[in-house]
């Protein structure tokens, strides 16, 4: 059972989400549901559970970790399905180790933030319900002050679960795990000649494309331990995360991670070992090595394939040609060499006219070696001319996909900052403009901005 809080209160919630369960934000506003989601009163027909799971962490086998925090409350039918709902920080459950069960209100603004983010950029996602707060203090490197964030998702199971029972040694279990997702949530393998295997090349296809989409938009997890992994291919715990800004493939957003294990370039390739870790885990019920190692194989294709669709649409290709990643790469080398800031290059790159080169400035103006950049937009605007591509629809479509306002790391220390001392409004302002990313929001290009110089000494690890 969840553990209570005193006096809770509302800080703040998802209406995208809400709206998934059939709920409203001034529903969740209201007592009852402060109080249910913050696990201080039973949801009616609610029996508490935790799932316990077990994983790899920076690559070392680690035990079981989890989930010494997050206690699922039951599910909800909604217009998209079925979701669990899951209370994240409302006190220890029998996994919590040496932890407390609490989360703390900057983790969860986080966590809040980062989940609707992405959900608005496309890309698989957990969801984030609502926050409450209550005063109770927290223990982290400083005091900080308790929060429950509600999270929903179809399923919470992650490769760590399957982990944990191949590692105790416990076929019937692993088993019964696996009969459940399949039955549950890829029904379409259960007529498969061996649906284990089946089920491992699917989770590895979507693992791949999540992270496919990570990298189109510059996002980092920063956490990528087996345990942080879904079956179901959504980007899950949000924690050190980070969206890429002055761009660097080497960036490492996690203070804690030194090695640069889960950094940006490193991460695709992190995906595949993870996979890997969880093919190992159901080896006992696929039979055979060469069949783990074929379902696994579809890691690179599958990432490749998405990867370039999503490129071709971020520099506005409406088709496929040799050499178009050759430009892209050449693009990504002089971002590099530069610095460049991800976001805004991306969103000014739709602005580029074929036949008015005095006009990129704005573009041209992101680097500091501009010959290098006209060498390269000269290229651009061959191939341009190649598809006829007209500027004012090829403008339209980039900025479908290129993103105006991201979640950048000072965005979120503001709204935390002021969550802090209790003005709550800023964490519901950048949930609105998060929400719609790829709109130009006239009066709030601030929040479209390169980071402050204060920005630049902002670090994030995993305590949370
Ligand atoms: P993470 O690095 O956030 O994925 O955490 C690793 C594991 O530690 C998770 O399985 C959590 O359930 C557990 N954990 C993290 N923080 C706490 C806490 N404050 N109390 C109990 N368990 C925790
Ligand atoms: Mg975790």
């Amino acid at each position: 059972m969840p553990t209570p809080l005193p006096a809770p209160y509302f800080v703040a919630a998802s209406s995208r989400a809400a709206a998934l369960v059939g709920l409203d934000v001034e529903t969740l506003k209201g007592d009852d549901f402060v109080n249910a989601f913050t696990g201080n009163t039973p949801l009616p027909g609610s029996e508490p559970v935790s799932a316990v799971y077990s994983g790899h962490q920076f690559g070392v086998w680690a035990g079981q970790l989890g989930d010494g925090r997050a206690i699922l409350l039951g599910d909800a039918d909604g217009p998209e399905g079925r979701m669990e709902l899951q209370l994240k920080g409302a006190g220890k459950t029998p996994y919590s180790r040496m932890g407390d069960g609490r989360a703390v209100l900057r983790s969860s603004i986080r966590e809040f933030l980062c989940s609707e983010a992405m959900a608005a950029l496309g890309i698989p996602t957990t969801r984030a319900l609502v926050i409450t707060g209550s005063n109770q203090r927290v223990m982290r490197e400083n005091i900080e002050t308790a929060s429950v964030v509600t999270r929903m998702a179809p399923s919470f199971v992650r490769f760590g679960s399957f982990e944990h029972w191949h590692y105790r040694d416990r076929p019937d279990e692993l088993r019964l795990l696996a009969d459940y997702v399949i039955d549950t949530f890829y029904a379409e393998l259960r007529g498969a000649a061996n649906p284990y295997k089946e089920l491992l090349a699917e989770v590895t296809r979507r693992t791949a494309r999540m992270i496919a989409g990570w990298q189109s938009v510059g996002f980092m997890h920063g956490v990528m331990n087996t345990d942080n992994m879904s079956i179901l291919g959504l980007t899950l715990d949000y924690g050190p995360f980070g969206f890429m800004e002055a761009f660097d493939v080497n960036y490492i957003c996690n203070h804690t991670d030194q090695g640069g294990r889960y950094s940006y370039a490193n991460q695709v390739a992190i995906g595949h070992w993870n996979c890997y870790a969880l093919g190992n885990a159901l080896l006992p019920l696929i039979g055979t090595v060469e069949d783990a190692q074929g379902a696994l194989d579809a890691y690179m294709p599958a990432f490749e394939e998405k990867l370039d669709e999503l490129l071709h649409a971020k520099v506005g290709l409406a088709t496929t040609q040799e050499g178009d990643r050759a430009l892209i790469d050449g693009l990504f080398t002089i971002m590099q060499a530069g610095h460049v800031d991800f976001t805004l290059l991306f969103r000014r790159l739709g602005d580029l006219q074929v036949d008015a080169q005095e006009l990129d400035a704005p573009l041209r103006d992101l680097f500091l070696d501009r010959a290098a950049f006209d060498e390269w937009a000269l290229r651009y605007r061959e191939r341009l001319r190649g598809e006829s591509s007209i500027d004012a629809e090829r403008r339209a479509r980039m900025n479908r996909v290129n993103p105006k306002y991201i979640l950048r790391n000072y965005l979120a220390q503001q709204a935390i900052e002021q969550a802090q001392n209790g003005d709550y409004a800023g964490v519901a302002t950048l949930l609105a403009i998060l929400e719609q990313p790829f709109d130009e929001q006239p009066g709030n290009e601030v929040y479209a901005a390169l980071p402050p110089d204060w920005a630049a000494h902002l670090e994030v690890s995993c305590s949370s």
